[in-house]
């Protein structure tokens, strides 16, 4: 139940989610929760157009299918919103001490002209170039102009991730962590780190729209996450996009913008380059809890000379059987494992980092936003289409990210070769030749 007034602003919400202070407001916006059209229902609050036989409830009744994840919107709900305001001008709202590189500085300058003049905004840098600190200056120069403030992604971890340095460099600054998997309720705040899903819930909210990893599932040829964005941005509003992998979808989507290369990641080191080992029928050998030799002399070196590694699989029911065959071959401890629905999931990213234990076996769900220092990865079964160039260019990121260890190995293991592979090997090839121009350059 909501009972306060700040929370409505810049949020759609349903009015039987109001206490019966601001049910008798009436200066907040009223509209009906969808529309009848002559075979669809449009819903107002995620602009989707249902297909009518689709969304039937009742002879007279129906709902909105594409946002209900959020809480059912029917045709008799009323939705109601307030106009945001501005929040309090502040004067020094960067917390953060350290220093931007040469090249980071370059495209921060940059994002700051593009607020500006109005104009998107598209950083493709590369995994651990240091996307986030580019940010802060941009992030600054909204609170300083009382501006509110959104830092959105598709990806669950990454927002996760992002909360406590947003936090850490805007100490002075309300701020909120909104997704799916957390209990707390609502507050208005302003800055907002969220799933791009939590955007439908919003209204003309944000003078600044900050997406990251915006090329990762589910956002990308996602119509409904992409008018939540246009939605929730206030319609002057800035839109800044980050991404490791930019693909043509989002540069043809977006002509007028100004696009950004950081080739480089931010301790001048090149990304490591794929291994790709042929493996052929591994899923076979698992099935008899086997592991490919390679595969398992690699685990046994770095359990021996305890390098950490994540170790990525496909699909989930596969996380057993390499469980299995890995007690099988007498290592039984030191690992766990993690998966989207795994309830557990944080707490286990915890014990990783905490350096608990020394590997993960996991699903795609790490493989972009997470950091876990001087890591290796291994990949079984990237001949799999969940590994797309992106995600494998994303995994193989995980990799030297910190100084103490810059470099690091990334090994694939597949049945035969795939595009995905190949195009993923290739477009690491091509970042490291940039980013020594820019080495040798200097
Ligand atoms: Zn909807």
């Amino acid at each position: 139940m909501i009972d306060n007034e700040f929370d409505l602003y810049g949020r759609i919400i349903k009015q039987s989610e109001l206490n019966n202070k601001l049910l008798s407001k009436d200066d907040l916006t009223r509209i009906p929760g969808m529309m009848l059209n002559k075979d669809t229902v449009y819903c107002n609050r995620c602009n989707m157009n249902c297909e009518k036989e689709l969304a039937r409830l009742s002879e007279n009744n129906y709902y909105c299918y594409y946002c209900v994840n959020l809480g059912a919107i029917k045709l008799d709900d009323i939705l109601v919103s307030k106009k945001a305001i501005s929040f309090k001008k502040q004067n020094n709202p960067l917390t953060w001490e350290g220093k931007l590189t040469k090249l980071q500085e370059k495209c921060s300058k940059e994002l700051v002209r593009s607020l500006e003049l109005k104009k998107t905004y598209l950083l493709c840098a590369v995994t651990g170039a240091g996307k986030t600190e580019i940010l802060f200056s941009g992030i600054e120069w909204g609170l300083k102009r009382g501006f509110r403030i959104c830092i959105c992604s598709p990806r669950v971890d990454v927002c996760i991730e992002l909360f406590p340095r947003i936090s850490e460099a805007f100490l002075h600054t309300t701020i909120q962590l909104l997704h799916g998997k957390i209990d707390e309720n609502y507050h208005y705040t302003q800055i907002v780190i969220c799933t791009t899903h939590q955007l439908i819930r919003f209204k003309d909210a944000f003078d600044i729209l900050i997406i990251d990893e915006v090329d990762s599932f589910p956002f990308m040829k996602n119509l409904l996450l992409e008018k939540a964005v246009i939605k929730a941005k206030k319609y002057f509003g800035g839109l800044v996009y980050l991404t490791a992998t930019p693909n043509k979808y989002l540069l043809s989507k977006n002509k007028n913008m100004k696009i950004d290369y950081l080739p480089l990641r931010f301790h001048r080191n090149l990304l490591p380059e794929l291994k790709i080992h042929i493996s052929m029928n591994w899923y076979q050998k698992l099935l008899k809890n086997k592991l490919p030799k390679l595969l398992l002399k690699k685990i046994k070196y770095n359990i021996d000379n305890k390098i950490p590694f994540l170790l990525f699989v496909p699909e989930i029911k596969m996380i057993k059987m390499v469980e299995k065959a890995l007690f099988f071959n007498e290592i039984k401890d030191n690992f766990d494992s993690v998966f989207s629905a795994d309830p557990n999931r944080i707490e286990k990213v915890k014990k990783m980092r905490n350096k608990k234990i020394l590997f993960l076996i996991t699903t795609t769900i790490l493989e972009r936003g997470v950091t876990f220092p001087g890591i290796d990865v291994i990949i079984l079964g990237a001949e799999n289409r969940v590994f797309n160039c992106s995600s494998i260019i994303q995994i193989a990121g995980r990799v030297g990210r910190k100084e103490i260890r810059p470099y690091g190995n990334v090994d694939l293991f597949a049945n035969f070769y795939n595009y995905n592979m190949i195009d993923a090997k290739k477009k690491i090839i091509e970042m490291n030749k940039k980013g020594k121009q820019l080495l040798d350059d200097k």
